[in-house]
């Protein structure tokens, strides 16, 4: 069944961004997997290949987890926004167009665990703001309500922050990798 929605969503025209996108990221990896990863917007990258998380920062990101996880098997990889925004800016609106497909593939995918990379993806999980920077929420677990499903929910920040500025802010990627390990494990 989520199968048949993947291939729905694959050709969904719902908003404008189709119009600019090559073609919709539904996402990848094992939609039967209990673990859903969530980003924010496909890239240029991303775009090109119908995948998420394979440009730059998504390599890191692939990279960092490939030894805890196994991508193909153990997790399904989606964004929040699933076409790709123009140059790359993603806005509230974009969120809204794409909400009813996004949530969609999480209530059908009922996962156990969910990571989210970026303040957008969090905060669309979460359905609420979050008071100050991303940093103050990461690494702390929080829990949503899917259905009558409790699911743990971790956050971390972009790999594009990382990207960003490596040696600075690499430190604290590698202290939500080891938090991310934790969260797997329990
Ligand atoms: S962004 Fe989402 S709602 Fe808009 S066309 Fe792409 S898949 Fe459909």
């Amino acid at each position: 069944m989520i199968k048949d929605l993947l291939e729905e969503i694959k050709h969904c025209r719902k908003c404008l961004l189709r119009n600019t996108a090559r073609v919709v990221v539904v996402g990848s990896g094992n939609p039967d997997a209990n673990i859903l990863i969530v980003g924010e917007a496909p890239g240029v990258e991303e775009d090109k290949q119908g995948i998420p998380f394979v440009g730059r920062s998504g390599q890191l990101f692939r990279e960092s987890i490939s030894s805890i996880l196994d991508l193909e098997n153990d997790v399904f990889i989606t964004n929040v926004v699933m076409c790709r925004p123009p140059n790359n800016r993603i806005t509230n609106e974009h969120i809204e167009y794409c909400s009813g497909n996004f949530w969609k593939l999480v209530r059908s995918m009922q996962p156990d665990k969910i990571i989210t990379l970026g303040r957008t993806s969090f905060e669309s999980i979460i359905l609420e703001k979050i008071e100050g920077g991303i940093l103050e929420a990461t690494g702390i677990v929080r829990k949503i309500q899917l259905n009558k499903k409790i699911v743990n929910v971790f956050p971390m920040v972009h790999p594009a922050w990382v990207i960003r500025n490596r040696e600075e802010n690499m430190v604290e990627w590698l202290v939500e990798i080891e938090g991310l390990k934790n969260f797997l494990q329990n």
